[in-house]
């Protein structure tokens, strides 16, 4: 690689921690087979950095950059502008460096639903939808669930009170029903497709489930939005019981490539970010 890099082919995360991030291997792969000049770096910045390393990302004159863990949220006030789809979720993962300014985007929502529509197609829209957990990630989820038409989300959260606020907060896109925790588990077996976005069952608490794998509906697609492991505990009951099964791997890559077509222009190979990240995480 050169050293002689323009700024406007410079990108990064900014997060803390982000040493284990994927997305410089993901993204420097995907430039390096574009044939294109640029460079992705991981910066660890401490929340209290956060302002000065936005201004200085913004004074050099990168091209875009990603968010993650713990400024999703924080990053918006330092913007020029938000995306109706970031405002909407109240959190954003990518930010692009357009004509009109520093524009905030969320890509986690749509990454994710692209990756599920490859087992969905259509049935999306009619089908009953669980959704386990009321975080960002969950926020991000059901956005784009309803965004592509999903009209029967049920939403539950072990703090009740954090699934009706969320319920509150996208009550402008129709459809969504918060249910205590015991009451959406007598109701498993009606679910066409139950999403985990909580961090139970993420390593090294592997061993824990984030609900149960008995009465799933026939046919029913268990997707977990984990990927370290790549097949939790759950999701590896939820197959033996006769689910299909999705794992986190498909949104990390859909995300990584939506906020890439964003800051270049270009389409990347999807495929090809899919088999970097499995390669690393010692999938096939
Ligand atoms: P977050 O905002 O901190 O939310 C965490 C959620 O998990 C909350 O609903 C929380 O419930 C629930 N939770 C945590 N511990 C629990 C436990 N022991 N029992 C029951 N519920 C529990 O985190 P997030 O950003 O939404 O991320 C959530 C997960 O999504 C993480 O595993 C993350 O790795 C994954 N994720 C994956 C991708 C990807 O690209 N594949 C992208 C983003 C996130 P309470 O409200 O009760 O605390």
């Amino acid at each position: 690689m050169s050293c002689l890099l323009h700024a406007e082919s410079l990108y990064g995360v900014i997060g803390h921690p982000v040493g284990h991030s994927l997305s410089p291997l993901m993204h420097n792969d995907q430039f390096q087979h574009q044939g294109m000049p640029s460079f992705y770096h991981a910066f660890d910045v401490l929340p209290q950095h956060l302002e000065e390393a936005v201004q200085g990302l913004k004074a050099l004159g990168v091209s875009g950059f990603n968010v993650t863990v713990p400024h999703k949220i924080e990053v918006m006030q330092y913007l020029d502008g938000l995306d109706e789809e970031a405002r909407l979720i109240g959190a954003v993962n990518t930010v692009v460096n357009e004509e009109n300014g520093w524009i905030g985007y969320n890509t986690d929502g749509e990454g994710y639903v692209q990756s599920l529509l490859t087992k969905t197609g259509d049935m999306l829209r009619d089908a009953d939808i669980l959704v386990i957990g009321a975080g960002g990630a969950a926020r991000a989820v059901i956005s784009a669930l309803t965004g592509h038409g999903a009209k029967r989300v049920t939403l539950t959260n072990r703090t009740f009170s954090k699934a009706e606020a969320l319920q509150e907060r996208l009550a402008e896109r129709a459809g969504i029903r918060a249910l205590p925790t015991e009451e959406a588990e007598k109701e498993t077996s009606s679910f066409d497709i139950i999403i985990n976005t909580t961090s139970v069952g993420m390593s090294p608490h592997t061993e824990n489930m984030p609900w149960p794998v008995e009465n799933l509906k026939p046919g029913c697609i268990c997707s977990d939005l984990i990927y370290n492991p790549l097949k939790t505990k759950w999701l590896q009951e939820a197959q033996k019981a006769g689910a299909d099964i999705l794992n986190g791997t498909g949104m990390f890559v859909g995300q990584g490539a939506i906020a890439f077509q964003k800051w270049t222009g270009i389409h990347p190979d999807t495929e090809r970010m899919h088999d970097v990240v499995m390669k690393q995480l010692g999938g096939n």
